[in-house]
């Protein structure tokens, strides 16, 4: 086909605004599936995505469209637009010369479509305003449209449409051959490709969605990745349409999936680039980044036991998520484990639903912490997310932490609030600006360590569900942080140990104890509970002893009713966690460790 008749787009949207319905009508309308093959939301349904739920994150489909006597080729590249991945959906949106940006006309601007849309600008990508859902009858067209022109973009000529009834549709094909650009080539240059994608498959090993720019791949050329310099050969080349079909070659402008016998897909990682190995291009392409995790926990199975068997669960996790990250570490309370490293909250909480769900394990999560750089005194600088690591005050300069750009999309009547919560997080307000009469976009700036705990939730029930937010990490900075140490009859408990703001150690302190105050059961003797900063107790509790009597029913009776306790003991004693002396259940434990 003619470059000039290819056309490589994304949807962009806030979640729910319907850039899945959308798409099922495009593919409906390009007649890439017949009705019987048609289900909903086919791009959320196929099959890879569905064997490799949330790490297959971008996916692409090839639709042939005949306008005006023309046929035209349509790849349709897929993100999914969560603000963990933003630097793949950035990669996927740099495959694309245009991007459709869809907003729910009942809704308005969110901050999903604020951040999708920064990110098509950064990428140089025309965009095409699609306001969604005008068959509802709180849909309001032109505010939506003012929202759109507030951000700076020109809404006057949006697309509307019903995605969900079909109106509109075909003027959204007319607006992608119309406006979206063709792909821009150098037919002199040698083969350059981007990677989208890649994921694993247990029957077809790596597999990389691409995006070529210059040159032509084809089937049996040997390739090589430029930054590692690793070769392969190109086993197969395959396109969605939204059914596979296997291709010869992949040209300039075209986006597909390849299979080289890779074995790791560490060696191809999202954002590198792939030229031939007998004629490699002389610089990659621009933008490729190794991305580090940003939150770190500790995982430890319940029963020491399974330390073998959560070990195998998070390799085979790794095997298809390159952004997963874990090391051995031991810690007094729980044992054996690992400490992970993650791109965000939402990441932990799917590797650890992973781990639980196809693996069957049972696991204990500790407090998520971020990566702080402690610069010490003899000049060196350190990199820790384990508060055990952080070396003693008399060798510390400075601790810098994370630094996270927040946007917040609020009806008016919570700016307060929202400003409220935004300042108890350490934050400090960098724009503030409407949207429409009755909508504003806060952005801010605030120490990552404090978002990644029920921010999400705090914000959602303050503005009765109706604010929208978004981050992206912006550096780090140096914060006023000690380290505050959980001591129980004077034992540091190493998993409560905990970095916090200066002016927060106390109030942090206080809801430690008494949370330990609630969940530690009474024991025959009392438990002192504190909680230091610098060698200085800053609070502290006791729980008091129980009375000796309670015991005494237990002694005499007859012999096999005490052998019978003392075996039901053990295996308790087994799902027990030790506390220093103190021994409590897993559930309490939990507990503790759920976020203050
Ligand atoms: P996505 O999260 O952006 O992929 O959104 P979906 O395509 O999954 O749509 C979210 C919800 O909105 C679904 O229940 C859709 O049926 C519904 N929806 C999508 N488009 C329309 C529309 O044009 N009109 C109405 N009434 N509902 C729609
Ligand atoms: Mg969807």
């Amino acid at each position: 086909i003619d470059i000039k008749n290819i056309r490589n787009f994304s949807i962009i949207a806030h979640i729910d605004h319907g850039k899945s319905t959308l798409a099922d009508r495009l593919i409906e309308k390009t007649g890439s599936l017949d009705k019987r093959q048609m289900k909903d939301q086919v791009l959320d349904n196929l099959e890879v995505e569905r064997r490799h739920g949330i790490t297959v994150k971008a996916q692409a489909v090839r639709m042939e469209y005949l306008y005006d006597g023309v046929l035209y080729e349509l790849n349709m590249i897929d993100t999914p637009g969560h603000a963990d991945f933003t630097y793949e959906v950035s990669k996927s949106l740099s495959a694309c010369e245009g991007a459709l940006l869809v907003v729910d006309a009942t809704q308005g601007v969110e901050a999903q479509t604020v951040a999708n849309l920064y990110l098509a600008l950064e990428n140089n990508l025309e965009i095409i305003p699609v306001i969604n859902k005008i068959d509802l009858p709180t849909a309001d067209i032109e505010k939506t449209k003012s929202e759109i022109e507030n951000l700076g973009l020109d809404a006057s000529g949006a697309i509307l449409i019903s995605a969900k009834n079909d109106i509109g549709t075909d003027k959204v094909l007319e607006a992608i051959i119309k406006y979206i650009p063709p792909p821009k080539i150098n037919n002199e240059e040698t083969l350059k490709a981007l990677i989208i994608d890649s994921w694993y498959d247990n029957y077809k090993g790596v597999v990389c969605l691409v995006r070529v720019f210059e040159g032509e791949i084809k089937i049996h050329d040997r390739i090589m990745i430029f930054s590692n310099k690793k070769e392969y050969n190109v086993e197969s080349i395959s396109v969605l349409t939204p059914k596979p079909k296997e291709i010869e070659t992949l040209h300039a402008g075209e986006v597909g999936i390849l299979i080289s016998n890779i074995k790791n897909i560490d060696d191809v990682l999202v954002g590198d680039t792939i030229t031939l190995a007998s004629n490699p291009a002389k610089a990659a392409l621009k933008g490729f980044k190794k991305i580090k995790p940003f939150v770190y926990a500790g995982i430890y199975p319940t029963d020491t036991e399974k330390y073998d068997d959560l070990k195998e669960g998070l390799e085979k996790l790794k095997l298809n998520d390159s952004s997963l990250e874990f090391e051995p570490e031991k810690s007094d309370s729980l044992g054996f484990g690992f400490r992970c490293g993650f791109l965000g909250m939402l990441h932990m909480n799917i590797t650890k639903e992973r781990l639980e769900e196809e693996f069957g394990l049972d696991i204990v999560v500790t407090n998520p912490s971020v990566l702080y750089k402690v610069e010490k005194t003899d000049g060196s600088i350190i990199e820790i997310s384990n508060p055990k690591d952080l070396p003693e005050p008399q060798f510390i300069r400075s601790i810098l932490e994370p630094y996270v750009s927040i946007d917040v999309i609020t009806p008016s009547e919570y700016i307060g609030s929202v400003l409220n919560l935004l300042q108890e997080k350490r934050g400090y307000q960098k724009n503030l600006s409407y949207l429409s009469a009755n909508r504003c976009l806060i952005t801010y700036s605030a120490p990552l360590s404090e978002t990644i705990t029920n921010f999400y939730d705090t914000l959602k029930s303050i503005t009765r569900g109706y604010a929208s937010f978004n981050y992206e990490f912006e550096g780090y900075k140096p914060s006023d942080l000690v380290k505050m140490i959980i001591l129980i009859n004077n034992e540091p408990i190493d998993s409560f140990s905990q970095i916090v703001h200066k002016d927060k150690a106390y109030a942090q302190a206080r809801e430690v104890l008494a949370k330990l105050k609630e969940f530690v059961p009474r024991q025959l003797f009392e438990i002192r509970l504190q909680a230091k900063v610098g060698g200085k107790i800053i609070a502290k509790e006791e729980i008091k002893a129980l009375r000796k009597d309670v015991l005494a029913k237990c002694y005499g009776g007859d012999i096999t009713r005490k052998r019978k306790l003392l075996e039901k003991q053990k295996e308790g004693k087994k799902k027990l966690k030790q506390l220093g002396k103190v021994a409590i259940s897993k559930e309490a434990f939990m507990k503790l460790l759920e976020p203050t």
